[in-house]
């Protein structure tokens, strides 16, 4: 038989673990943009991303979504059916979980990825275990891990990777292109990075920062509304500007004190970082306008949890 030159293939993989394993950082590194905010804090992600990577003979749509954890409470809940219904609209099911730090020996495997694992084997479909952050774990750590995981399933592929130091993604990625179907064309066109449009980009830079600025119960009292977005002197060359006007929207009154801080200093140092990220994802100068409103409970409110896009 004559070779014939290798199919082109194209298809989506579903990003999935529990919260707080990298799922977002890895996104951000295989399309080298922040689309995806990242925080120390689970439960950052909320709502689904898609993120196009184009490759050598293949296309891969990814959906990172909100980590699947045990719901409680209406926003929690939409987040975790999110999750699992991306399991059924995808090609390939990527589960990550973590390289783990100690030492040697057992290794215990949470109840929310054991539940993952199971919708995974319901939906029958290939999937790859990813170790994430291996940049963090000795060796040794990381066998015990994949045998441990083995157990619990026949998975098609095990890749170890660090998002954070960018090694053995490019390896992840072309396990994850040999997974999904050959295709005629690209799924998306060449130019499509992701769904997010730069107005939602934008609210979702200032929710990091509150993410990661505000401690407790602020960073998931928060939600995030663009109320202006303002391109008309965009293409002023090197006097173009970006105007932002954005709100802050939390659950309480004494949450609205703390997010503006003495003085309005935590405001501040919200709208600075965001600002600066924003300037870096748009190219261009930002002036972004921040706002602190309260929304009474919003994210035990369905209407509100609408309201805010989730
Ligand atoms: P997600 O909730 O699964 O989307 O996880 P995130 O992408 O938001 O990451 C959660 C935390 O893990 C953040 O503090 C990241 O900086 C960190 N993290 C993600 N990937 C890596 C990695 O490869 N190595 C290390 N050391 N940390 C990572
Ligand atoms: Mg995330």
């Amino acid at each position: 038989p004559t070779p014939t030159a290798a199919a082109f293939r194209a298809g989506f993989v579903a990003i999935l673990g529990r919260p707080n394993v990298g799922k977002s950082t890895l996104l951000n590194r295989v399309l080298r943009e922040k689309i995806a905010i990242v925080s120390p804090r689970p439960q950052t992600t909320r709502t689904r991303i898609l993120g196009v990577w184009n490759g050598p003979g293949a296309q891969l749509a990814f959906f990172d979504t909100p980590g699947l954890h045990r719901a409680e409470g209406p926003l929690n809940r939409r987040m975790v059916e999110v999750g699992l219904s991306t399991l059924s609209e995808v090609d390939v099911a990527l589960l990550l979980v973590e390289a783990g730090t100690g030492p040697e020996g057992r290794v215990e495997v949470g109840e929310a990825t054991r539940w993952i694992i199971e919708e995974v084997k319901r939906s029958g479909k290939p999937a790859v275990l990813g170790i994430s952050k291996i940049d963090r774990a000795p060796k040794e750590a990381i066998l015990p891990v994949i045998a441990a995981y083995r157990e619990l399933h026949a998975w098609t592929e095990v890749v170890p990777f660090s998002a954070l130091r960018d090694e053995n993604v490019d390896d992840l990625l072309r396990t994850l292109a040999r997974l999904v179907p050959e295709a005629e064309q690209p799924l998306f066109p060449p130019d499509v990075l992701t769904d997010q449009a730069e107005r939602q980009l934008a609210a979702e830079y200032v929710r990091e920062q509150v993410m990661l600025q505000t401690r407790q119960e602020i960073p998931y009292a928060a939600a995030v509304a663009v109320e202006a977005f303002d391109e008309t002197e965009r293409e002023k060359g090197r006097h173009g500007l970006v105007r932002v006007a954005a709100t802050i929207y939390v659950e309480r009154e004494s949450q609205k004190g703390i997010v503006i801080g003495k003085r309005g200093a935590l405001l501040k140092e919200i709208g600075t970082a965001a600002r600066t990220g924003l300037e870096r994802l748009l190219g261009c100068k930002v002036f972004l306008e921040l706002h602190v409103k309260v929304d009474e409970r919003w994210s035990e409110r369905e209407d509100a949890l609408r309201k805010h896009g989730l």
